[in-house]
């Protein structure tokens, strides 16, 4: 489908906060959940709305509503740091959790853990902050659509060349939002300008 990159002073504001090595765990977790309201809001920008009556104070008038429901599923651990932002703008999404870990020899994903709610008649957001070599990503979104997920969006925070292309070969229907483009993976498939380990930047693990 397509990519897309913030292009918001204040997303590149609060990554810039984001990147920095001195931001520490308290003020890394409010920042990215502030980021995650803009990723968020740009994943639903092509939602389906319904038309519905209301009344206002003054009158009868008509308004909109989505008319689809939300599923977030956060690929833990880091994908944890924009939940907030999905419940806060849209309190009725179910949570999905996809457990997956780096092998960080191979960069391979390894399952430990899922559970998803209904999904197939949902937008589903897969929450992955870091698209680096896109194997996680790519797992997690093979697994929400042996779930019946259909309408899926990618939501990072940074998303290396690499990554984006991995996800345009084998998921070309999924749309990936993200607030920056950066210039590489290292050798060690960490995404380079980059912001670190966002699972560690998020709960201060080492
Ligand atoms: N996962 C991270 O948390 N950071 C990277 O740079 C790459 C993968």
């Amino acid at each position: 489908m397509s990519t897309t990159i913030l292009d918001h002073p204040l997303a590149a504001d609060l990554l810039t906060v984001l990147r920095n090595k001195d931001t520490h765990p308290p003020e890394f977790r409010q920042i990215a959940e502030r980021l995650g309201y803009l990723l968020v809001a740009e994943a639903l920008s092509d939602m389906s709305i319904e038309v519905v009556d209301i009344e206002t104070p003054l009158e009868a008038t008509t308004g909109h509503r989505l008319h689809r429901p939300v599923v977030a599923v956060a690929v833990l651990r880091a994908g944890l740091g924009l939940l907030h932002s999905v419940l806060t703008l849209v309190p009725d999404a179910t949570i999905g959790f996809a457990g997956v870990q780096r092998n960080e020899e191979t960069a391979e994903p390894m399952e430990y853990y899922t559970k998803f709610p209904q999904l197939s008649a949902a937008r589903v957001l897969v929450l992955e902050p870091m698209l680096a070599t896109g194997g996680s990503l790519s797992w997690a979104i093979d697994k929400v659509k042996e779930n019946g997920a259909k309408d899926i969006v990618a939501v990072c925070v940074v998303a290396a060349p690499e990554g984006v292309k991995a996800i345009e070969e084998t998921h070309p229907d999924v749309r990936v939002v993200a607030a920056a483009l950066d210039r590489e993976l290292n050798p060690s498939f960490y995404i380079a300008p980059g912001l670190g380990d966002m699972g560690d930047r998020l709960f201060g693990t080492l």
